[in-house]
C-alpha cells in the first residue's frame, strides 16, 4: 500500500472545522508539528489556553480524519493548549522557593499543581541505568514511609509506569477538563502509557513535550499531595532542560550506574540542574554491585563506590546504593516493585532509608506555614 504523505495529511485535516472560530484548523493555523513516518503519524492541535479540554472534540475529529486515509496505521494527535513560545524561558515561582535567593523580585505566577507541596525529579544522564525502575521504588517508599505521594511517568518516550506499577485501563474524567489520576499500592499515577496504546510509537518534539507534561500536570487532578515524583525521560538534551526549567520542581535526584559515573554522563544531569537552579539532592547509585541469587554473595562488578567519592568531588549528596539484583528486575517486570512486593527485604529498606533523605531535603525546603497561595 502507497505510503501516505504529509500533504494528504494536511488536506483531511482540512476537513475538520472549529466549531467554536468557524473554519477549519489548518487554515486557521492551528496545525503543528506533524510528522509521518511509515504510516504513522503525529501532530498537535494549538487551542486557547482557556479552553483546554473543551477542544478535545476537535482533537478527536482530527485524529478519525487522518485514520481514514489509506496506508495510515497510527494517530496520535495532542492539544498544545500553550501561547506562544516566550523569548525567554520563563520560571515558575512555585512558593517553596522561598529564601533561595535567585527567585525574589520575580513575576509571581499561579502555582502549576496547587495542592501539591513539592515536585520532585528523577533523572539520568542516560537511558537504561534503572531511572524508572528507582523512580518507581522511591515513590512507594515514600509512601511506606508516610507521605502523600503521587508519580508521573514523564518518561513520554518509553513510559513503562503502567507495567511497573501494574496498572491497567484508562484514567476516566468527571468533569470533562481534568483528568482522575490512576491508583495503585496507595500512590497516584499519571502516564502517557494509560493515553496511548503502549505500541504507538511516539514522536514528539520539543514544544509537544513540554505541553503533554504541563497538562499531566496542571489537567491532572492529583489533590493534596506531599510530594509528586517525576520520572523524567534519561538524557539531558533541551526537551529535558526545558522540563527542567519549566516545572517547579523543589529539587531533583540523580540516578547513575557506577561505569557511568566514571563516563561522566550523571555530571552532565547534574549540570543541567544546576543551570536552572533546581537543588540537587544528591546521586542515587543505582546497579552498584551485584548480588548472587544463589548464594548472595556479593561481587564488585564495576568499580563499586565509585559514586560516593564522585558525589564529594561534585559537590552533592550521595543518597545510596541500589545493587543489581534479580529480584529487582522480576518484581517490576510483574508489576509489584520490591518495595511493595518485599517490604522486608534489605532492599526495600534501602529505598525506604533513601526516600527518608530525599524527604527530609523536601521538608527542610517547604514554606513553615504551607505553601504560598497566589491569586491571580
Ligand atoms: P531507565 O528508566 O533508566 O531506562 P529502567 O528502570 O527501565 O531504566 O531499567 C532498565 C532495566 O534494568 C529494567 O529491566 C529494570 O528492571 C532493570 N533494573 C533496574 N534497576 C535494577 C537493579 N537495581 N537490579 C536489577 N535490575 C535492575
Amino acid at each position: 500500500m502507497a505510503k501516505v504523505t504529509e500533504e494528504q495529511v494536511v488536506q483531511a485535516l482540512k476537513s475538520v472545522v472549529d466549531p467554536d472560530r468557524g473554519a477549519d484548523i489548518v487554515s486557521l493555523n492551528m496545525l503543528s508539528g506533524l510528522v509521518v513516518r511509515d504510516g504513522n503519524v503525529a501532530f498537535s492541535i494549538e487551542v486557547d489556553p482557556k479552553r483546554g479540554a473543551q477542544a478535545e472534540p476537535v482533537r478527536h475529529a482530527a485524529e478519525k480524519a487522518v485514520e481514514r486515509l489509506p496506508g495510515v496505521t497510527s494517530v496520535t494527535a495532542v492539544l498544545t493548549a500553550h501561547n506562544a513560545a516566550p523569548a525567554q524561558p520563563q520560571k515558575v515561582d512555585h512558593g517553596y522557593a522561598q529564601g533561595h535567593g535567585h527567585f525574589h523580585g520575580q513575576q509571581e505566577q499561579k502555582p502549576l499543581v496547587p495542592g501539591v507541596k513539592a515536585i520532585v525529579a528523577v533523572a539520568s544522564g542516560k537511558g537504561g541505568v534503572g531511572k524508572s525502575t528507582t523512580s518507581a521504588n522511591l515513590a512507594l517508599a515514600l509512601a511506606a514511609n508516610g507521605q502523600k505521594v503521587g508519580l508521573l511517568d514523564a518518561d513520554i518516550y518509553g513510559p513503562s509506569m503502567p507495567r511497573m506499577l501494574g496498572i491497567q485501563g484508562r484514567p476516566v474524567s468527571h468533569d470533562g477538563h481534568t483528568l482522575e489520576p490512576m491508583e495503585n499500592y496507595g500512590i497516584k499515577v499519571m502516564s502517557m502509557g494509560f493515553l496511548v496504546p503502549e505500541d504507538t510509537p511516539m514522536i514528539w518534539r520539543g514544544p509537544m513535550v513540554m505541553s503533554a507534561l504541563q497538562q499531566m500536570l496542571g489537567d491532572v487532578n492529583w489533590g493534596e499531595l506531599d510530594v509528586l515524583v517525576v520520572d523524567m525521560p534519561p538524557g539531558t538534551g533541551d526537551a529535558q532542560l526545558t522540563m527542567a526549567q519549566q516545572v517547579p520542581l523543589a529539587g531533583a535526584v540523580i540516578v547513575s550506574t557506577p561505569q557511568d559515573i566514571a563516563l561522566l554522563d550523571a555530571r552532565k544531569g547534574l549540570n543541567m540542574f544546576r543551570k536552572v537552579d533546581v537543588p540537587v539532592f544528591g546521586i542515587i547509585e543505582n546497579m552498584s554491585y551485584f548480588c548472587c541469587p544463589n548464594c548472595g554473595h556479593r561481587t564488585e562488578v564495576f568499580s563499586h563506590g565509585g559514586a560516593r567519592k564522585e558525589a564529594e568531588k561534585l559537590g552533592t549528596d550521595f543518597l545510596g546504593e541500589i545493587p543489581l539484583d534479580i529480584q529487582i528486575r522480576e518484581t517490576s517486570d510483574e508489576g509489584q516493585p520490591i518495595v511493595v512486593s518485599k517490604p522486608d527485604s534489605e532492599h526495600a529498606k534501602v529505598y525506604r532509608a533513601i526516600a527518608k533523605v530525599v524527604w527530609d531535603k523536601v521538608s527542610a525546603n517547604l514554606p513553615k506555614a504551607g505553601p504560598r497561595i497566589v491569586v491571580q
